[in-house]
Formats: structure tokens, sequence, C-alpha cells
């Protein structure tokens, strides 16, 4: 038999209406892995990020077969979910989809939970090889509805299950057979939603696995873009063949996308006002961070404030500043979260506010909606809550190489708890 190895490729875009990206896709020479986050605004993005980064530590150690190990994984995932969310109670009811293949050297173990798919394409020939953990994958499966009445049904993104850091969702868990020239595509619902198995089949045949990621997801953006689209694919070849030095994982090194990979693409003033068009979509990063030139009517105004202010301080004085003083809150100082004592106000010539500890969590290893929390500065009412307020930004931000530790295989059946995405 010939022996296989494959070509890899990560892809993916925030699409053309969310605000930010809560995918996050991972492919390297043994590992490929798609996550797809949700639970509400702010958490799908740290849901399918911590997921990933525990997946993913499966390219480093490996000293049982690939499906233990995977399980293993999967499982360590979605304790380390369970974790976030009893230490977090904003981010009750995140979770995540999971594609994961851990290849051994002749086969796949592979994992599957939610509603990202996995596709292979043989001799020219789409087959969908996962089934949608979803309610409406469960009324075509009662012969109710028809598979492309399920791509439209208004019920389409209820899940069954996912990883959810709980005990009662398991992973399907399955080993698959590659065959030379076989391409094996993990996708979010943001392709499989938006465009059908039959584009799918021929723009997974394009030339290359780059090409076909790229067109990929460029038909997900033109069918309408409504959601983040992430494809990761493989492509099986003989092992010893030279590697194609146009393709992207032709260096060999891992590709990690999305919510994983840090900050997403600039959220749209689209999203956040409505009423501005696109052509005068201003990104509010940029309004936060770009330095503007001082206007005079705003220095004027400033001025007029700062003199009603100093009247009132005057008046007011020790017991205004002194309830200003017992006030804190956390924002960043110097790349590092930081509590702060006083309040937040830019009121010139006027300090009501000093850095009381600047603590060790470092502003760059926060997930994208935290850091941005601390950036605008978060209230608290004492210096306890401060500090609780630091312990969970802490249990959330991203540790370097944090060793898995996997807990026995929770074997509880998995109940049909329906929950919107
Ligand atoms: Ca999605």
């Amino acid at each position: 038999m010939t022996s296989l190895t494959y070509r890899y490729v990560a892809l993916t875009d925030t699409g053309l209406r969310r605000p930010a990206n809560q995918d996050s896709g991972y492919a390297s020479p043994r590992l490929l892995v798609m996550a797809d986050g949700m639970g509400g605004a702010a958490a799908g993005d740290i849901a399918s990020a911590e997921a990933l980064h525990i997946i993913r530590q499966l390219d480093r150690d490996l000293d049982v077969d690939a499906m233990s190990a995977l399980q293993q994984a999967v499982t360590a995932a979605n304790a380390r979910l369970g974790e976030l969310i009893r230490s977090d109670p904003a981010v009750e009811g995140m979770g995540t989809t999971v594609e994961a293949m851990l290849w051994d050297g002749s086969k796949l173990a592979y994992a599957h939970l939610g509603d990202s798919r996995t596709y292979r394409l043989r001799d020219g020939v789409l087959e969908q090889i996962s089934t949608d953990h979803t309610f409406v994958q469960s009324l075509v499966d009662e012969g109710k509805i028809s598979r492309d009445e399920a791509r439209v049904h208004p019920h389409r993104s209820l899940l069954l299950r996912a990883l959810l850091g709980r005990d009662d969702n398991e992973a399907d868990y399955n080993w698959l057979q590659p065959m030379l020239g076989d391409r094996y595509l993990l996708c979010s619902d943001g392709l499989s939603d938006m465009v059908g198995d039959n584009i799918i089949e021929m723009a997974l045949s394009a030339e290359t696995i780059d090409l076909a990621a790229t067109e990929l997801i460029r038909l997900a953006l033109e069918a309408g873009g409504y959601d983040n689209v992430t494809v990761v694919i493989a492509e099986f070849v003989e092992k010893g063949t030279d590697p194609d030095e146009h393709l992207s994982s032709a260096d060999g090194q891992p590709q990690l996308v999305g919510a994983a990979a840090g900050p997403a693409r600039p959220r749209t003033a689209a999203v956040t006002n409505p009423k501005t068009t696109e052509s005068q979509a201003i990104d509010p990063e940029e309004i936060r961070y770009a330095p503007r030139p001082p206007s005079r009517r705003r220095w004027l105004r400033w001025t007029a404030l700062g003199v009603v202010l100093a009247v009132i301080l005057g008046v007011a004085g020790a017991v205004a500043y002194n309830w200003s003083q017992n006030q804190y809150f956390v924002a960043s100082y110097q790349g590092k979260v930081t509590i702060f004592k006083g309040v937040q106000a830019d009121i010139p010539g006027v300090t009501l506010q000093h850095v009381d500890e600047v603590t060790d969590v470092e502003l760059s290893t926060l997930p994208d909606f935290r850091r941005k929390q601390v950036r605008d500065g978060i209230e608290a009412s004492s210096r306890a809550e401060a500090e609780q307020i630091v312990d969970n930004l802490d249990q959330v931000a991203i540790k370097p190489t944090p060793t898995p530790t996997p807990t026995a295989t929770e074997t509880a059946t998995a109940t049909a708890t329906v929950f919107r995405r």
C-alpha cells in the first residue's frame, strides 16, 4: 500500500454581517481542527479559541494511540470550558462545535460535535462524512423534511449537541481511512448554510487546495456572507512527494486562523451603528486609538467644563475627592491589566485616578472581547471587587503551552438539550 501524507490549508473570513470572527481553524502536518464558537456577543470567540488551543496540544505530545489522544484532548477542552463558565458567569452558555482529525501516519482519528461539517472529495464525488447534531437533521433522519429543506429551515441553527463544558454532550468518534488523492474539507456552517453541496464539490475540485479554500470563502461571501466562514482542507498525496512550493503548507508550519489567532478583522461600524452606510464606515478601534488633533471648539468646551468642575470641586471639596478615592477600576497600563484607584474621568488639570497595582496579567494574552473591555475600563465598587475582576481575567488569559490534563472520559449519554445559537 502506498504510504500517504497530506498537504493542508486553513482559511477564515469574518463574513459580511458579523462584527467579529468566532470561528477558529488549525492545520498542521498531523492535526486538522475547526471550531465554531457560540454563546452571545461576547463569549463565542473565547469558546472556540480555548477549545482549539487545548486540542492543538496534540501536535506536541502523543503517548497513546491517536484515537485515545483525541478523545482526551476533546474531554480536556470541554473541562476547560466548564472551568471558565464556573469562574465567570458572564460567559455562561458559551460553547463551540468541534471538527478534529489526528493523523497517525496511516489513518485519521476523527471527532465531530455540533453542526460544523466534514466533507470528503474522492474521485470527484463529494460526500458529507459528518452528521449535523441539529434539530433539523433529526427531522431529515425521520424523513420529515429533505436536505434542501433543512438548509433553509427557520430552526436550522438549533443544536442538539456541542462542546459546552458539561458532561452530557459527547462527540462522535470514528477512524477514517484516506486514499491517495482524497481531499477532506472541515468547514463552519458559514459555508454549508450559504453554499450548496454541488457548488462545494466543484470548488473543492480546484487545481490546488489553496485555490479551493479561497474559492469556497469567496462563494460564501458572494452568497451573502451572513456568518463567519472557515475552511480547513487536507489533500492526501504519496509520502515523499516533493512539496509544491506554491502551496501555503510547503513550509510545513502549522496554520492558525480566526478567533484563536488573536485580533480578528476590524469590527465594521455598520454593525455598531446600523445607520452608518458602508461607505461612511469608520473603524471604532481606530477612533479609540488614532491620535487626533484637538479641535479648538472642543478645547473651549473642556475649559468651560473644567472651570465649572473646579467650582464644584471647590465647594464639594474633600467630600467629592474622598468619594472618588474609594472607587476602583480595572484598565490597562503599559500593556498589563492594572487596578486603578479613583474614577475614570478626563478632566483637564484634575487627577482623579492613580495606579494602585500593576498585575502580571498581560493584556495581549486576553481574548479579544476581554481585552477590549479592559481598554475601556471596568468599574469596581471596592478593592476586593477589582481583585475579583483581575482573577476572572487571569482565568481567561491564554497561558503559554498549558499541558492538557485529560480527565476520565465521561460516559454520560447525550441528552437532547436544545439551545439556540
Ligand atoms: Ca457559525
